[in-house]
């Protein structure tokens, strides 16, 4: 049942990195379900296709088996819920209730469920912030407006105008389920769903609340403030759960995603919590050797080079990378040293060099 993820993003088997962020981000944009011409469906298959794709080891192992491992498509294996609290709810219990997605599950869940209703969940948001190696060094906070369905506040998600009484739902007489015919690649179930009309609840509100005209939930924008931990790498997602949209006529919320995008940096670059940074030096520093002076995210520091240092020859200077995520201590970061070679000299200089030819060097 795999898909193949590099056509879902129109891209080669060969793609580079960035070639794969590229497409996904062009694809996102189209697809976003909260956009005009959005389509949910097909934006969730380009995120699973991404999540895989950019990530070195699951793509291998997708390339490998078609298929990766382990619970979940988001994150890293780090376990978000603990450092953003919110409600608790694992992986297992989220990817097991039933969503508004259908599909699949819907017919294996009512088939070992026996068609118990259970609570319908909403829509899940996605929303992509980029912030800068600083940022992602230090932790930040990222606020924004985020526009989605939520809790109608008049009738709490009921639907019911309050003070009024319900009715027996016509479409299922009050039993909460109704029954459908299926055919399947496994033949012809019958099968018993949840009643739409009262969300297996069996009965109705008399009268539908005004505000949410019986619908439970409200189009509004909710101020969400967003902590982004010291450490947080590139494409790395942070889950908050019950803070995606309300379903309609009550219901549990679906989950929030924040994937994190880190700007690149005009001196360092990144693998895994280690810094690389590349130093270019005077050929007369290599030859005697000296003290100069290297960025880090912090303060500048001192690195001394010896004499007789080769281009090409990388320094580690302990502490100075990324810290880490699970707070035991920092990476560190790699000084590479490239030797200035001038094309421009004036009289003298090029007369020492002639000089220094004639020694033998
Ligand atoms: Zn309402
Ligand atoms: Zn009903």
């Amino acid at each position: 049942m795999s898909k193949d993820y590099y056509k879902l993003l129109g891209i080669d088997k060969n793609a580079s990195k960035e070639e794969i962020k590229k497409a996904y981000r062009k694809l996102a944009h189209k697809y976003h379900p909260d956009k005009q011409g959005g389509d949910e469906q097909k934006f969730k298959e380009i995120n699973e296709a991404y999540q895989t794709l950019s990530n070195d080891q699951k793509r291998q192992q997708y390339d490998q088996f078609g298929t990766t491992f382990g619970p979940g498509q988001q994150g890293q294996g780090f376990n978000w819920e603990d450092i953003f609290g919110g409600q608790q709810q694992n992986w297992q219990e989220a990817f097991n209730q039933e969503s508004d997605f259908g599909g699949f599950s819907d017919i294996f869940s009512s088939f070992f469920t026996g068609g118990r209703p259970r609570k319908r969940k909403g829509r899940d948001i996605v929303v992509d912030t980029e912030i800068t190696l600083e940022e992602a060094y230090q932790g930040t906070e990222k606020e924004f407006n985020l526009r989605k369905m939520t809790i109608c506040d008049k009738c709490k998600g009921s639907g019911a105008e309050p003070g009024t009484k319900m009715k027996k739902c016509p479409t299922c007489k009050g039993s909460g389920q109704t029954q459908q015919t299926k055919r399947t690649v496994f033949g012809v179930f019958n099968q018993v769903t949840t009643c739409p009309k009262c969300q297996g609840k069996g009965q109705i509100p008399k009268k539908e609340c005004t505000k949410c005209k019986g619908e439970g939930r409200i189009q509004d924008t909710e101020k969400m403030k967003i902590k982004i931990p010291a450490g947080v790498e590139d494409n790395q997602t942070i889950r908050m759960t019950g803070k995606g949209e309300a379903p309609p006529k009550g219901g549990i919320s679906g989950d929030l995603y924040i994937r994190i995008h880190v700007k690149d940096h005009k001196y360092f670059t990144r693998k895994g919590d280690n810094l690389h940074y590349s130093a270019k030096i005077r050929f007369s520093q290599a030859v005697l050797g000296d003290k100069i002076a290297i960025p880090t995210l912090e303060k500048t520091v001192k690195l001394k080079i010896p004499a007789g240092t080769e281009a090409g020859k990388i320094f580690r200077v302990k502490n100075k990378g990324m810290p880490r995520l699970n707070g035991t201590g920092k990476g560190d970061l790699y000084v590479k040293i490239r030797i200035e070679t001038p094309d421009k000299l004036t009289k003298k200089q090029k007369d020492l060099i002639e000089k220094m030819k004639k020694e033998g060097m």
